[in-house]
C-alpha cells in the first residue's frame, strides 16, 4: 500500500470545496437533484430560463436522457459575450506553438470578433442551423474559433483529430453528413509538417456530402485549392459582418459529434447537447480545478479529444478562465518542452494525461528539474488509470510535493470528469479516482448485475443520469441503447472494472474486457503493468491474458525497457521475480514480449484487443485498426513475437 497524502492547510483555507462541503453537497445532488442543479445551472446565462431540471430514465419502457429542456442558451455567448463587460481585455486564449518562438495571446473581445467573423463566414458558405461541420485542424487559436462560430449559429461539429488519416476522416465526415469541412493547410507537431489540406483533399473524394471547405492559412505550405469548393478563410473573412447574433438554441438541441478513441472496437459518433454539457463541463472545470480569475490554465489535451472539448475549450471559456493551447507534443526540441512552457506562460494548474508522463519519466529527471515550475499549484490526470509509480513521479517531481493531483475518470460519453479527488476536500492515493462529482452515483455490479456492497471488486455503473451524459449515438439511437443500458438493465455500463476500498474511495481497475481470469483468480491487467512499470528499468508495460491449458488464462506482458537499456534473459528473469515480489506468484508473467513500441490510439492509449490476438496468436483478424497512431508498431510485434519467452 503506498502512501496518503491528506489536505494542506493551505488547501483546506483556499479550497471552493472542503471535506464537510462535499460530504453534504454530494448527499443534496442525489438526494434532491432538481434544487441542486437548478441551482448549478445559475452559473449559465439562459435565453429562456428552464423550468424542468431532469427527466431521465435508463429503463427500456421509457428510455430517455433531458436535462432543462424547456430552456434556451447558446454556448459561444457563455464563453464569450457574457465575460465582455468585465474581462473584454483579459487573455481568454494563450497559444504555443510547435516552434517555441511562436506565441499568440487572444483577449475575451478579440475572440468576440474572431468568432462572429467565422460564424458569418460559414453562413457566408450555407451553413445552416442543424448542419454538421467536420473540423479538422492543428491546435491553433482558430480551432477553437471554429468550434464556438459553429455553437454561434447552431451547427453540430465533429472534430477530428489532425493526426487521422484520410481514410479515418473520410469515415468519419460519410458518418455524419457534414456539409462543410473546416481545416488549415497544414499543423506542425514535433518539427514535422502534418499535410492536412492535402489529407482533406483525398478524403473528399469519397465525401458526396461535402459542398465547402474552409481553409485557415497556417503554415503556409503549397497547398491545392479546388474551384467552387475550397476557401481560404481569410478571403471571406473580409467579406462578412464582424458581429453575429448567438442562435436561441433550446438545452436538449445537438451541440457536437465526437467519436471514441477506439480503443476497444469500432469508435461511436457520441452526440451531446447544449444545456446539460455546457453545465457539467462549466462545473466540473470549476470544482476540480478549483479555478480563480486571473489564474493560467494548461489542459494539454488535443481538441480532437473528448479533453479537449470539455477542458481547453468549453469547461474553461465558460467559466471566463484563461486556458493555454499548445501545438506541439511533450519531447520536441527537448523533453523540457512542457515545463518550459509553464514557466513561460507562468501555468498554475497543468492537466496531461499518463501516457505523456511516462514518456517523459523515461527520460530522466534532469528535463524537468531544469526548469523553474514555481507558478505551479494543481495537477491533473486523466484518460489511463495512472500508475502509481508514475503519480509519484508527477507528484514529486514535477509538482515538488506541493501540487495536489486530480486524477480525473471520465469517458467521452459521460462529457466531463465523473470522479475525482477534489483538492482541498479529498486525500490523495495514487491512482485512485476517489469520490463521484456531484450528481453521480457509481455502483459496482458482478457479472450478474448483482449489487456489491462494500470493500469490493466489480463491473463499475452509474444509477441515474447526470447533466453531462451523452444524448445517443449519432444515427443510431438503438446502438446507444443497447450498448450502455442492456448489459445491466436499467444502469449505465461505462465497461471499466473498478475497487472500492474501505474508504470508500474508487480505483479504475481497467476495461472489464481486460480482466484476467489465471487459475480462478481475477485481476486487472492495470495492476500488473504498474507493478512492471514499477521496475526500474522499465518505461511502459502492456498485460493481456491469453488461453493458458492449464491455468485457464496465462499472463503475457509486452514490456519496453527504459531509453538506456538492452533486453536480455536477465532483464526478463529479474521481470518475472519482481512481479512475484510485488503482487504475488499469481501474478507471474509466462511470457515477456521485449516491445520497443507498444500499439497505441492517436490519443495514447494502448490497444490491448490487437495485443490479445498477438498474445494468443490469431494476426490474421486484427480488427478496425485505423485509430491506430503507428501501424507500424503491429508489424514489429508480430515479426518478434517467436522471440518472446
Ligand atoms: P472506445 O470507447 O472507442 O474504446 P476509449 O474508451 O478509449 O475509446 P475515451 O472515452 O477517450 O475513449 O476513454 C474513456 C476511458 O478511458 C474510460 O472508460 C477509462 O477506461 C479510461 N480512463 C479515462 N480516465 C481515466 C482515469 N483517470 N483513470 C482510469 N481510467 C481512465
Ligand atoms: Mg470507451
Amino acid at each position: 500500500m503506498s502512501e496518503i497524502y491528506p489536505v494542506s492547510d493551505d488547501w483546506k483555507k483556499k479550497a471552493f470545496v472542503t471535506a464537510e462541503g462535499y460530504t453534504a453537497a454530494y448527499a443534496q445532488s442525489v438526494r434532491d437533484p432538481d434544487t441542486f442543479w437548478r441551482e448549478e445551472a445559475k452559473r449559465l446565462d439562459w435565453m429562456t430560463p428552464f423550468t424542468k431540471v431532469k427527466n431521465t430514465s435508463f429503463h427500456e419502457a421509457d428510455f430517455g436522457i433531458k436535462w432543462f429542456e424547456d430552456g434556451a442558451l447558446n454556448v459561444s455567448a457563455n464563453c464569450i459575450d457574457r465575460h465582455l463587460p468585465e474581462r473584454k481585455d483579459d487573455i481568454a486564449i494563450i497559444w504555443e506553438g510547435d516552434d517555441p518562438s511562436q506565441q499568440r495571446r487572444i483577449t475575451f473581445g478579440e475572440l468576440h470578433t474572431e468568432v462572429c467573423l467565422m460564424a458569418n463566414a460559414l453562413k457566408a458558405l450555407g451553413a445552416q442551423k442543424g448542419d454538421r461541420i467536420t473540423i479538422y485542424m492543428p491546435m491553433i487559436p482558430e480551432a477553437a474559433m471554429a468550434m464556438l462560430a459553429c455553437t454561434r449559429i447552431g451547427v453540430i461539429h465533429s472534430i477530428v483529430f489532425g493526426g487521422f488519416s484520410p481514410e479515418a476522416l473520410a469515415g468519419r465526415i460519410q458518418d455524419c453528413d457534414s456539409n462543410i469541412v473546416i481545416t488549415a493547410d497544414a499543423g506542425m507537431r514535433g518539427g514535422k509538417l502534418v499535410p492536412l489540406k492535402h489529407n482533406v483533399d483525398a478524403a473528399l473524394t469519397h465525401c458526396a456530402s461535402v459542398k465547402a471547405c474552409l481553409v485557415i492559412r497556417h503554415v503556409g505550405n503549397d497547398i491545392d485549392m479546388q474551384d467552387r469548393r475550397d476557401v481560404w478563410y481569410h478571403d471571406v473573412r473580409k467579406t462578412v459582418p464582424c458581429d453575429c447574433a448567438p442562435e436561441i438554441m433550446g438545452a436538449e438541441d445537438p451541440l457536437f459529434i465526437l467519436y471514441t478513441s477506439g480503443s476497444t472496437g469500432k469508435p461511436k459518433g457520441v452526440l451531446h447537447t447544449t444545456g446539460g454539457y455546457l453545465v457539467w463541463a462549466a462545473m466540473t472545470h470549476h470544482y476540480v480545478f478549483n479555478y480563480t480569475p486571473g489564474e493560467i490554465y494548461w489542459c494539454a489535451a488535443d481538441i480532437g479529444w473528448v479533453t479537449g472539448h470539455s477542458y481547453v475549450v468549453y469547461g474553461p471559456l465558460a467559466n471566463g478562465a484563461t486556458t493555454v493551447m499548445f501545438e506541439g507534443v511533450p519531447n520536441y526540441p527537448d523533453h523540457s518542452r512542457f515545463w518550459q512552457i509553464v514557466d513561460r506562460h507562468q501555468v498554475n494548474i497543468f492537466y496531461g494525461a499518463p501516457t505523456a508522463l511516462r514518456s517523459l519519466m523515461r527520460e530522466g529527471d534532469d528535463w524537468v528539474k531544469k526548469t523553474s515550475r514555481s507558478s505551479l499549484r494543481l495537477l491533473g490526470s486523466v484518460g489511463e488509470p495512472i500508475n502509481p509509480e508514475a503519480w509519484e513521479w508527477y507528484y514529486h517531481v514535477v509538482g515538488e510535493g506541493r501540487c495536489p493531483i486530480v486524477d480525473t475518470y471520465w469517458q467521452t460519453e459521460t462529457g466531463a470528469t465523473m470522479m475525482t479527488p477534489l483538492p482541498g476536500a479529498h486525500a490523495l492515493k495514487p491512482g485512485a479516482a476517489s469520490k463521484p462529482m456531484f450528481g453521480v452515483q457509481p455502483v459496482l455490479v458482478d457479472g450478474d448485475g448483482t449489487l456489491l456492497e462494500g470493500a469490493t471488486d466489480g463491473n463499475l455503473c452509474m444509477i441515474d443520469s447526470w447533466p453531462g451524459q451523452m444524448r445517443s449515438v449519432w444515427g443510431d439511437h438503438d446502438r446507444f441503447f443497447q450498448t450502455y443500458f442492456t448489459t445491466y438493465p436499467g444502469k449505465y455500463f461505462t465497461g471499466d472494472g473498478c475497487r472500492r476500498d474501505a474508504d470508500g474511495d474508487y480505483w479504475i481497475t481497467g476495461r472489464v474486457d481486460d480482466v484476467i481470469n489465471v487459475s480462478g483468480h481475477r485481476m486487472g491487467t492495470a495492476e500488473v503493468e504498474s507493478a512492471l512499470v514499477a521496475h526500474a528499468k522499465v518505461a511502459e508495460a502492456a498485460v493481456v491474458g491469453f488461453p493458458h491449458d492449464i491455468k485457464g488464462q496465462g499472463i503475457y506482458a509486452y514490456v519496453t525497457l527504459n531509453a538506456n537499456e538492452v533486453e536480455s534473459a536477465d532483464i526478463r528473469a529479474d521481470l518475472i521475480k519482481w512481479v512475484r515480489h510485488e503482487i504475488g506468484p499469481i501474478a507471474t508473467p509466462d511470457v515477456i514480449h521485449f516491445a520497443p513500441g507498444l500499439p497505441k490510439t492517436r490519443s495514447g492509449k494502448i490497444m490491448r484487443r490487437i495485443l490479445r490476438k498477438i498474445a494468443e496468436g490469431d494476426v490474421s483478424n486484427l480488427g478496425d485498426i485505423s485509430t491506430l497512431a503507428d501501424p507500424s508498431v503491429v508489424e514489429n510485434l508480430v515479426q518478434s513475437r517467436s522471440t518472446a519467452g
